[in-house]
């Protein structure tokens, strides 16, 4: 059926019914498209022309009429009549089999049975079932029906079920998208430390933890859930307790952008060492606020300007310094600085106007899972909006399950966790990944549902290798969406090299697509570059280095490209070609002629051609046709086939004439127009 004639059926525009199938993920391309029988059935349902139902009023005149005084027939009544067939059995050896997929159609179902439509809609009319040609029947009384004529109904619904679910998910979702404003909230950053090992990103952590813990009334007693709340007169900050570069990019290779800020830890005696430049642009590369303590300033040898002027050096300025990176001299030993560094945290988080709607179905992230004796799988979550309840049905990473119980980082059991909450969630079926993400959902079945197909979908992967980063990978990517960026991780073996390939590829002018050094430094390709290319969806460029041990594995785990090269100019070149592999040709259209409909004839039952008179230029059966009527489109597509008096034509041209036959259109009318023209990809330079 095509897409007009089922708009022109539901009372809607065809550009209506063309947005909805999209919004369904149905593909589509024009009002004459033709669509499935299930997809036909899905609009119809979506337009509530339901399924033919046993009708109440016409069970009981029927009944009327022969003076009976039982109720009316119901559809439980006619199954009640003779036992269907229960799912699973199998046909009886004498009966044949018929096979339906998707709704059962009485046109389709009267020829699988041999019968001819009316007679199957008497049939139905006998079981009080008014049905009409085109319209669905039950899939218990078409059973029954292909039994009384010898066959056995073999139904093959999944096809139907699965766009059903997928259907309901995806409104679902499209329901949840929509925040009122009045139902936005400020919600409670998070904060993660990142910095050079032995900074004291541990030692901070502990601190404010301990701090809080014996400034509140909850008694020291403190739960590790991977994340805690700290309440700062009436706000909240929640700390990630993970700290370090590594854990904060491999939870963001995983989809899990949890931080809103990054606090970088300096230690002010040492400076800014390898890794605190490594994390700064690990934060860089996940977009989040950054914000610096420079710690241990209790010792004698701590000196915070020094510090201040390598950050400058990096491009991070000091606020007290004209710059906008807020620095907090702290000492995580002494206590002193903690308070104003919470303060500027809480500052920067109103700066980020960070907003949550704890009315809507949680969703968040997984930080860490594990199998708890005597609690079964329990997933420490942290909730990013909505709020989460307990009986709440939760799809976590691939496992679905009833929130059970809900344990917050003091110990203590709550019914609920709002926005920015770390909670330990029990009730799951499996143990997740941490850095998978989770969602309540308000039906049990699209869950279920989506578990499954994700515990799938994990087998198949389990053969397959992923590819994330892959410059193919990047340009399918990219070709989706507006800013063409291509992310570059360069490690090279010296500082003068580094600086050389950077001064090289920013000389590579482009004004459509950016090129973006996430980061460079020297040394091996080590894993934790990877993540972060994953992460980021980078390629990873060497110049004169190898990979680390173990990077191979994880980069073709995360399926992350790395391109080694010992001549720089090669290595640009290659940066160069991907850049423009990025930039998506343009299409254009060259019109190259134009004809009148001057009569249509039919061929065969359905075909038809239309005898035509090429006003302009010329036509090929190469290129493609468009379809006028007035000023409107009817149709654009390819040409079937093209014929000069009997014969077939490589080309017609002016004013002679032709038979054209068009692939899937076949409502011409004299008078019409055709449009011929090619599509031509221009290919874009840098
Ligand atoms: P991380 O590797 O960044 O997590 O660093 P840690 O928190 O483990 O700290 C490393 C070392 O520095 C430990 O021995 C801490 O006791 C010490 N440390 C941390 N913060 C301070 C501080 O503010 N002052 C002093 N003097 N030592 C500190």
């Amino acid at each position: 059926m095509r897409i007009h004639e089922l708009a022109k059926e539901l009372g809607v525009s065809s550009k209506v019914l063309l947005s909805k199938l999209h919004d369904l993920g149905v593909e589509a391309g024009s009002h004459m498209s033709a669509l499935d029988e299930t997809a036909v059935e899905l609009m119809r349902d979506e337009y509530g022309k339901a399924v033919p139902k046993v009708r109440e009023d016409t069970a009981k005149t029927t009944d009327d009429r022969k003076g009976k005084k039982e109720a009316p027939k119901t559809e439980h009544k006619v199954r009640e009549a003779k036992p269907r067939p229960e799912a699973g059995v199998q046909p009886p050896k004498s009966s044949k089999v018929i096979k339906v997929r998707g709704p059962i159609i009485v046109r389709d179902f009267a020829e699988k049975l041999g019968v001819r439509p009316n007679q199957l809609i008497a049939e139905l009319m006998g079981m009080n079932v008014l049905a009409s040609i085109s319209e669905r029947v039950e899939i218990n009384i078409a059973k029954m029906i292909a039994e009384k004529h010898g066959f056995f109904l073999e139904h093959e619904k999944k096809i139907a079920e699965h766009q059903y679910v997928h259907r309901k998910h995806e409104i679902e979702e499209t329901k949840e998208e929509k925040d009122e404003p009045e139902d936005l909230v400020t919600r409670a950053p998070v904060v993660t430390f990142l910095g050079h090992v032995d900074h004291g990103k541990t030692s901070l952590l502990d601190k404010i933890r301990n701090t809080a813990v014996a400034k509140g009334e909850h008694g020291g007693i403190t739960q590790h859930i991977g994340a805690y709340t700290v309440d700062i007169s009436g706000r909240s900050i929640t700390f990630l307790d993970t700290p370090g570069h590594e854990a904060f990019t491999a939870m963001r290779a995983r989809g899990a952008n949890l931080t809103d800020i990054a606090v970088i830890v300096i230690a002010a005696d040492d400076g800014v060492m390898p890794q605190t430049n490594e994390a700064i642009m690990h934060a860089r590369a996940a977009g989040v606020s950054i914000l610096v303590a420079i710690n241990k300033m209790d010792l004698p040898t701590a000196n915070s300007d020094h510090v201040k002027k390598q950050l400058q050096t990096l491009d991070l300025t000091p606020e007290d310094w004209g710059g906008e990176i807020i620095c907090c001299p702290v000492s995580a030993q002494t206590g002193e600085g903690i308070d104003h560094l919470l303060e500027m945290i809480l500052l920067q988080s109103e700066v980020l106007e960070l907003k949550a709607n704890p009315k809507r179905c949680a969703r968040g992230y997984v930080i860490e899972a594990q199998l708890e004796a005597g609690m079964g799988p329990t997933a420490n979550l942290l909730v990013a909006n909505g709020t989460l309840n307990i009986g709440d049905t939760i799809l976590c990473g691939r496992y679905c399950g009833r929130v059970r119980a809900l344990i917050n980082d003091h110990g203590v059991k709550i019914k609920s966790a709002p926005p920015s909450t770390p909670v330990k969630c029990l009730g799951l079926s499996g143990v997740p990944e941490a850095g998978a993400t989770f969602r309540v959902y308000s039906s049990d079945k699209v869950a279920r549902f989506l578990s499954e197909e994700a515990i799938a979908e994990l087998k198949d992967k389990q053969v397959s290798i992923p590819k994330r980063a892959s410059l193919d990978d990047i340009y399918n990517q990219q070709k989706k969406s507006e800013i063409l960026e291509l992310k570059v991780i360069i490690k090279a073996d010296t500082r003068g090299s580094v600086e050389a390939i950077i001064h090289s590829l920013n000389e590579i002018k482009s004004s459509k697509i950016l090129l973006n050094i996430i980061l460079s430094g020297t040394g091996n390709i080590t894993e934790n570059d990877v993540m972060l290319a994953s992460a980021s969806n980078a390629v990873i460029l060497g110049f004169n280095v190898a990979r680390e041990p173990g990077v191979d594995a994880t980069s073709k785990h995360e399926g992350v490209e790395i391109r080694l090269h010992s001549v720089i100019y090669e290595l640009i070149d290659q940066v160069r070609d991907a850049m423009t592999g990025l930039l998506t040709p343009q299409i254009e259209e060259k019109l190259m002629g134009h004809a009148e409909v001057r009569q249509v004839f039919s061929v065969g039952k359905t075909s038809k051609v239309a005898g035509c008179l090429i006003i302009e230029g010329s036509v090929t059966p190469r290129f493609r046709a468009r379809v006028k009527r007035g000023d409107e489109i009817l149709f654009e597509g390819s040409i079937a086939s093209l014929r000069h008096f009997k014969d077939d034509a490589a080309e017609v041209k002016e004013s002679q004439e032709c038979g054209i036959r068009l692939d899937n259109f076949t409502d011409f009318d004299e008078g019409d127009i055709l449009e011929f023209y090619e599509l031509h990809e221009i290919k874009q330079t840098l």
